[in-house]
């Protein structure tokens, strides 16, 4: 027992300003990394995701900033509207600028900063812009530094603890948007530790469980009543 409020390590984390990243399957897969700026989340997508690794530079595109209540968005975006389909919240936390002025850092195009109270991404990071929208994002080495692909051991939502196709086959989806979402949940076997080996030699079975495809054979499966994290807030600016 102890003599703690209860609720107290939580609190914490409302007083820094949040940042969040979203694993989206829209055309393409990428993230969404958003970072609280003035009201809003000042977003960049990553196609590879975040990498820990201080080696490993990765694109960053810098997208419309998202308002604030679409942080705790997890589910699927229709068909046909703008970015359709899966959305995950792949982690998230807080974040501080490393210089006070993130309006100034942000015109220069190098913007310094810190995550805390990841579940994956923790410590000091930059985004350094290359070109017009374009940006890096680029890990500083320090003890969060890791050489693990945190995109392939760490994939699950870290509010549902659910897969891509989990959160799919869960909000209703189209067959479609569940071979994508499944797809997504895939460790790219193109860069796996099987691609270069015979077929003999690889395991017969997938080392990781493999969503069904499509999950289309489950025809008669209603969609779970949603949470409020599964509602959609309305399009913001
Ligand atoms: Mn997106």
């Amino acid at each position: 027992m102890t003599p703690e409020p209860a609720g107290r390590p939580g609190r914490r984390r409302t007083r820094g300003l949040a940042f969040v990243v979203q694993k989206h399957r829209a055309s393409h897969l990428h993230y969404d990394l958003r970072l609280e700026h003035e009201g809003a989340m000042q977003s960049w997508a990553v196609p590879k995701g975040p990498s820990l690794d201080p080696a490993t530079k990765r694109l960053a595109m810098m997208t419309e900033p998202h308002p604030m209540d679409y942080n705790g968005f997890e589910g699927v975006i229709p068909e046909g509207e703008y970015g359709g389909g899966t959305v995950m919240i792949w982690d998230r936390g807080t974040w501080e600028p490393e210089a006070s002025d993130v309006g100034a850092a942000l015109a220069r195009g190098e913007l310094k900063f810190r995550l805390a109270y990841g579940r994956k991404l923790n410590g000091s990071w930059v985004l350094v812009r290359t070109r017009n929208r374009q940006w890096l994002l680029i890990k500083h080495r320090d003890r969060f530094a890791a050489a693990e692909d945190v995109t392939v051991t760490r994939p699950r939502s870290v509010v549902s603890r659910r897969t891509m196709a989990g959160i799919a086959r869960a909000a209703g989806a189209t067959p479609r948007q569940l071979d994508l979402a499944a797809a997504a949940d895939a460790p790219r076997a193109r860069d796996g530790a099987w691609a270069g080996e015979p077929p003999s030699l690889r395991p017969r079975t997938a080392p990781a469980p493999a969503p069904t495809p499509g999950g289309a054979s489950r025809p008669g499966r209603r969609p779970r009543s949603r949470s409020s994290r599964s509602r959609r807030p309305a399009p913001g600016p």
